[in-house]
């Protein structure tokens, strides 16, 4: 507290000295000058964020992650590869709405920054192997035990998917989704040197039998690719209510993928239909 008033009162004799705001320290969020996407981020994981500052993200166990590493990067692909926490937040996700073809590199949630989720859920194969709880996974309808990890509520939202599909979905969908294709591999993402999100079993695949991948097909004359989806949105729909991002949603689309990003699912920071 010593240091909090002490940052207060150098606050308020910068603000009584220049006209021009003075950016301010929030260590309980939602304090002006905190970019929407920084608070998300505090208020989605609030058992490892326990501050913010107009400019970072303050860890409970000490330490902070930058919110922007000043860099301009030329294009998607450059972000993708080496991305921030402000590129991480600055596409906006859009949940419940009707699929359809996303902008080119319109793809919200795919921008992921490696250190940030090591910080929460374990920088090591081993590490993350040591989270891992059982979950159940639609058993009535022929699945079976998926593995999750249980920090930050990742397994808890997960279970909660499942009991809403066991309940929601119809006997042929409710089929579909019991179908696992893998949760938890420590691996990169496919023709990339990006840790995918799998690694952090954040991450589920669903459905195999109905799904699209970008990659499977071969771009236009232009290099884009063209949007394909076969995949039941009611399913897309229930994991969004629980805090997961759908790859269905990307221009590099994989719609049998679903990741826990609760930062892009909450307020101020989803987006609206017909915006981005
Ligand atoms: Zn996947």
């Amino acid at each position: 507290m010593m240091t909090l008033s002490l940052t207060w009162g150098l606050l308020s004799w910068l603000a009584l000295a220049a006209p021009a705001p003075a950016p301010a320290a929030a260590p309980g969020g939602g304090t002006e000058g905190v970019p929407d996407g920084l608070r998300c981020l505090r208020e989605a994981y609030p058992d490892a964020f326990c501050g913010v500052t107009a400019t970072s993200l303050e860890r409970c166990g000490g330490g902070a992650l930058p919110w922007d590493d000043g860099r301009e990067k030329p294009d998607h692909d450059a972000i993708l590869e080496d991305p921030d926490l402000e590129e991480m937040m600055r596409q906006r996700y859009t949940p419940f709405v009707p699929a359809t073809a996303p902008p080119v590199d319109f793809e919200p949630g795919r921008v992921r920054w490696t250190p940030f989720f090591m910080a929460l859920y374990g920088d090591s194969r081993a590490a993350v192997r040591k989270e891992l709880v059982p979950v159940p996974w639609l058993e009535k309808c022929g699945g079976t035990v998926v593995q999750f990890n249980r920090r930050h509520g990742a397994a808890a939202a997960l279970a909660a998917v499942e009991r809403d599909l066991a309940r929601e979905l119809p006997p042929d969908l409710c089929r579909l989704a019991a179908k696992s294709s893998g949760t938890f591999n420590w691996r990169t993402v496919r023709g990339t040197s990006r840790r995918s999100l799998h690694s952090f079993a954040i991450a589920i695949d669903i459905g195999v039998s109905r799904s699209d991948y970008w990659d499977w097909n071969k771009p236009d004359a232009a290099g884009h690719y063209r949007y394909k989806n076969r995949y039941p949105i009611e399913i897309a729909r229930i994991f969004e209510r629980h805090g997961f991002v759908w790859g269905g949603r990307w221009y590099h689309f994989d719609t049998m993928h679903f990741e826990y990003r609760p930062e892009l699912l909450r307020e101020p920071c989803v987006g609206r239909e017909g915006g981005e």
